[in-house]
C-alpha cells in the first residue's frame, strides 16, 4: 500500500469561506477521496491560517480576543466544509501551540543557525490584504492588483531569510523534477521568474504581538508567510514527533490557487533546503472560480455562498459542477443559471433518469432481481471509461476524469434507448435478451457510480446501494469494483427520483395550484448525515393532491373552502391501471395514457408528468384518477378523467401509487 498525503493551502479567518475557497478544498477532497477509492494509506490536512493582521484588525474591530475570534471562525469554516463532505483527516490551527509553535520555531532556528537569516533593514511597500512586500513595478496606478488598495509604506529592523541563495539549486530540482509545478503553465511562470534572480525575504514583523516570536529574537514575530508554510510540516511532526514526521513527510502533493504558487515553489523549498528536509512531490496551482466573470471576494461584495447550493440541492451537486465544469488548474465560471442547466442536464436528466429507468423496469420485468452476465458492447465502454477515468485522475486531469465517468452513463442511456427494454418485454420470446439487457444497463449504472464516489461521495453510495452492492463503500476498491461483473445475483431497489428536475423559471408549472411549500429535498442533501442512506430517497412528499393538468386543474388558488363529505363524495376517485403511455406530440409535459378504470373499456386520460417519468416507466402502474371529471379536449385528444399526483414545489409529479388495489376500487 503506497501512502498519500497531500495539503491545501490554509485559509485566513478574516472572512467565513466563499466558493472559491470551497472550490479548492473540494477538488482537493475529490483528490484525497480518489487516493483513498485505489487503497493508498491517504492523509488529507486542511487548516486555518491565523497570524495574519487582518486577522488581528478584525478581532479588534469586534471587540474580540484575537485568539477567541479565530476559535470561533474555526468552528465556522469546520461546519461548511462539513456540509461539502469536505473529508479532511486533520486540520492544523497556526494558533496551535502544541503543534505549529514549536515547528516554526525550529525551522527559524535551523535555518538561523546555518547561516540562511540575517537581520538588516526593509524598506517598502506592503498590502496587507496579500500579507506581501509589494516591488513598486508589480503595482497598477499605485495600487495592489489584486486588492485594488494603496499598500502601505513601511521601514523596520527585519529578519532576512537568504533566498538568493537558492536560485540554483531551485533550478536544479525542477530541472531534475519536471512535474515539481503543475499545470505547465504554472511551472513556466516559475522557472521565469526564478531565472530572473530571488532577492532574500523578509521573514519577520517587528513590534506586533500577533505571531510566534523568533527563538534568537523574541520581540519580532515570524512573518505570516514563513510561518504558515510551516504549517505542512508541523502538523505531522516537525519540532515535536520526529518519528511521526519520519512516517508521513514528505507531502506528495500542495493544492494551493495559482496566486499563491511562489510561495509554495519557491520560497517553501527553499525553506525545506536550508532546514534539510525533503521536499514534497507536487505544488498543484488551480485556477480561480469567477462569479459572473469576476474574481469572488470580500471587497468586492460578490462572494457566493456554497452553503446555498448545498443547501438546495446537498453538496453533490455543487462538487458535481465545480469538478466537471473547471477544466483543473484553469479557471472556471459560476452563475446560478448555468449551475441549475447543468443539474437538469447532468443529474436530472441524465444519471438520475438513468437510475430510475434501470431500477424501474429492473422491477416491474423481473422483481428487482437481476443474475450477472458476461459483458456485452456496454461492458467495453466500461473497460474504457475506467481506464480513461484513472489516466486522467492519476494526472490530476479531474475533469476529464469525470467525464469519463459521464461517457459510460451516455452509453447506457443510449444502450436503453436502442435495446428497447419495454418492446423486448412483450414477447416471451426475448426473455434472455431482456434479462441481458437489462443486467448490462444496471451494471454500466454501478460502474459509473464507483467512479462518481470521489465527486459525489453520497450520491454514488445512494446508487450502489440501489443497485445491490454489498460491499460497504469504505471497503470499495478501484481496481476490482470498475470491473465488470459476471457471475451472481443483484436485488436492484427502485426508489424514486434522485433528483427531482428544476422547473424553468417562468414556463407555467402544472403543479403550482395548490401545492404548499413542502421542499422536494434531492437525495444527497439528506444524505449528508452519512449512515441513512435510506434517508437519501427524495420524500413522496404529500404535498396536496391537485390535477397535474393545467387545462382541466382548477384554477383557485386562494385558500380552499372547507367542503362537506356530502361535496367531497360527488368526487370519484377511482384506482386505475395505465395499460399504455406515450408522448404527445409537440407538448413538453403531456402524456396520453390508456387506462383500465375496471370498466367495460380502457380510458384515455391526458396527463402533464412527462417531464417526470419516460412513458415506458408508467406502464403497468396502479394509480388513482378522478374517474368524474368532464371530458376536455387538449392538443386535440380528449380526456376522460385525471391523474393524481403530489407534486412539490421546485421538483417532479409523482404519481400516487395504488397498489395493490384492483382497478375501479373506489378511494375515498
Ligand atoms: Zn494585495
Amino acid at each position: 500500500m503506497s501512502s498519500f498525503f497531500l495539503t491545501t493551502a490554509i485559509d485566513y479567518v478574516n472572512s467565513r469561506p466563499h466558493l472559491g475557497t470551497a472550490y479548492e478544498k473540494i477538488t482537493a477532497d475529490v483528490i484525497a477521496r480518489y487516493h483513498r477509492l485505489k487503497g493508498d494509506d491517504t492523509w488529507f490536512l486542511m487548516g486555518n491560517d491565523e497570524h495574519s493582521q487582518n486577522v488581528f484588525k478584525r478581532a479588534q474591530e469586534q471587540g474580540k480576543d484575537p485568539l477567541a475570534y479565530c476559535d470561533e471562525m474555526e468552528q465556522v469554516f469546520r461546519e461548511v466544509w462539513g456540509r461539502l463532505d469536505v473529508s479532511f483527516n486533520d486540520f492544523i490551527r497556526t494558533t496551535d501551540r502544541k503543534r505549529h509553535f514549536p515547528a516554526v520555531q525550529r525551522m527559524a532556528q535551523v535555518c538561523q543557525d546555518n547561516g540562511d537569516i540575517y537581520e538588516g533593514t526593509y524598506e517598502g511597500f506592503y498590502c496587507v490584504g496579500c500579507e506581501e512586500f509589494k516591488p513598486e513595478k508589480d503595482l497598477v496606478d499605485g495600487l495592489c492588483p489584486i486588492h485594488k488598495t494603496r499598500p502601505e509604506w513601511i521601514k523596520e529592523k527585519n529578519w532576512f531569510f537568504r533566498l538568493s541563495k537558492y536560485q540554483q539549486p531551485l533550478l536544479k530540482f525542477y530541472e531534475e523534477h519536471p512535474s515539481f509545478i503543475e499545470p505547465e503553465v504554472r511551472r513556466n511562470e516559475i522557472l521565469r521568474f526564478v531565472e530572473g534572480g530571488l532577492d532574500d525575504l523578509s521573514m519577520s514583523r517587528a513590534g506586533q504581538s500577533w505571531g510566534i516570536p523568533l527563538p534568537f529574537d523574541p520581540k519580532s514575530v515570524v512573518y505570516v508567510w514563513f510561518d504558515a508554510l510551516i504549517n505542512y510540516a508541523a502538523a505531522v511532526g516537525y519540532g515535536w514527533d520526529d518519528a511521526l514526521f519520519k512516517k508521513r513527510w514528505p507531502a506528495n502533493l500542495h493544492i494551493v490557487g495559482k496566486d499563491i504558487t511562489r510561495f509554495h515553489c519557491v520560497i517553501w523549498p527553499a525553506m525545506l533546503m536550508s532546514a534539510g528536509l525533503p521536499l514534497p512531490g507536487q505544488v498543484f496551482g488551480h485556477g480561480w472560480v469567477f462569479f459572473k466573470g469576476e474574481r469572488m471576494s470580500k471587497s468586492l461584495g460578490n462572494m457566493v455562498d456554497p452553503l446555498d447550493a448545498a443547501k438546495r440541492f446537498g453538496p453533490d451537486p455543487l462538487r458535481l459542477y465545480l469538478t466537471k465544469e473547471v477544466p483543473y488548474g484553469g479557471d472556471g465560471d459560476f452563475t446560478w443559471e448555468r449551475f441549475e442547466e447543468k443539474y437538469n442536464a447532468d443529474l436530472a436528466n441524465n444519471l438520475g433518469n438513468l437510475v430510475n429507468r434501470v431500477a424501474a423496469m429492473t422491477e416491474r420485468y423481473r422483481g428487482g432481481q437481476l443474475t450477472a452476465q458476461s459483458g456485452g458492447p456496454l461492458a467495453t465502454v466500461a473497460a474504457e471509461s475506467a481506464r480513461a477515468y484513472a489516466h486522467a485522475m492519476d494526472r490530476l486531469a479531474l475533469h476529464e476524469g469525470v467525464a469519463s465517468a459521464y461517457r459510460l452513463i451516455s452509453a447506457a442511456n443510449e444502450f436503453i434507448a436502442e435495446t428497447q427494454p419495454w418492446s423486448l418485454a412483450k414477447d416471451p420470446a426475448n426473455a434472455a435478451r431482456l434479462s441481458h439487457v437489462l443486467y448490462d444497463a444496471a451494471e454500466a449504472v454501478r460502474i459509473a457510480a464507483v467512479l462518481l464516489l470521489p465527486v459525489m461521495p453520497s450520491s454514488a453510495v445512494e446508487i450502489l446501494r440501489r443497485l445491490g452492492e454489498t460491499t460497504a463503500p469504505a471497503d470499495l476498491r478501484l481496481d476490482t469494483a470498475s470491473t465488470w461483473r459476471a457471475s451472481g445475483e443483484r436485488a436492484i431497489l427502485n426508489a424514486g427520483a434522485l433528483w427531482p428536475r428544476l422547473e424553468d423559471k417562468g414556463a407555467p408549472n402544472v403543479s403550482e395550484n395548490t401545492t404548499p411549500a413542502t421542499p422536494t429535498v434531492p437525495a444527497s442533501a439528506a444524505a449528508t448525515e452519512t449512515t441513512a442512506p435510506a434517508a437519501a430517497v427524495a420524500p413522496a412528499a404529500p404535498a396536496g393532491i391537485h390535477a397535474t393538468e393545467a387545462g382541466i386543474a382548477p384554477s383557485d388558488a386562494a385558500a380552499p373552502e372547507l367542503i362537506s363529505i356530502d361535496d367531497f363524495m360527488k368526487i370519484q376517485l377511482k384506482v386505475a391501471k395505465i395499460l399504455e403511455a406515450e408522448r404527445v406530440p409537440k407538448s413538453k409535459k403531456l402524456v396520453q395514457l390508456k387506462v383500465d378504470v375496471g370498466e367495460v373499456a380502457p380510458r384515455t386520460i391526458l396527463a402533464g408528468i412527462a417531464e417526470s417519468y419516460e412513458p415506458e416507466q408508467l406502464v403497468g402502474r396502479t394509480i388513482v384518477v378522478v374517474a368524474n371529471l368532464k371530458p376536455a379536449k387538449l392538443m386535440g385528444i380528449e380526456s376522460n378523467g385525471m391523474v393524481l399526483a403530489a407534486s412539490p414545489e421546485g421538483g417532479g409529479a409523482m404519481l400516487l401509487n395504488a397498489e395493490p388495489a384492483v382497478p375501479g376500487t373506489r378511494v375515498r
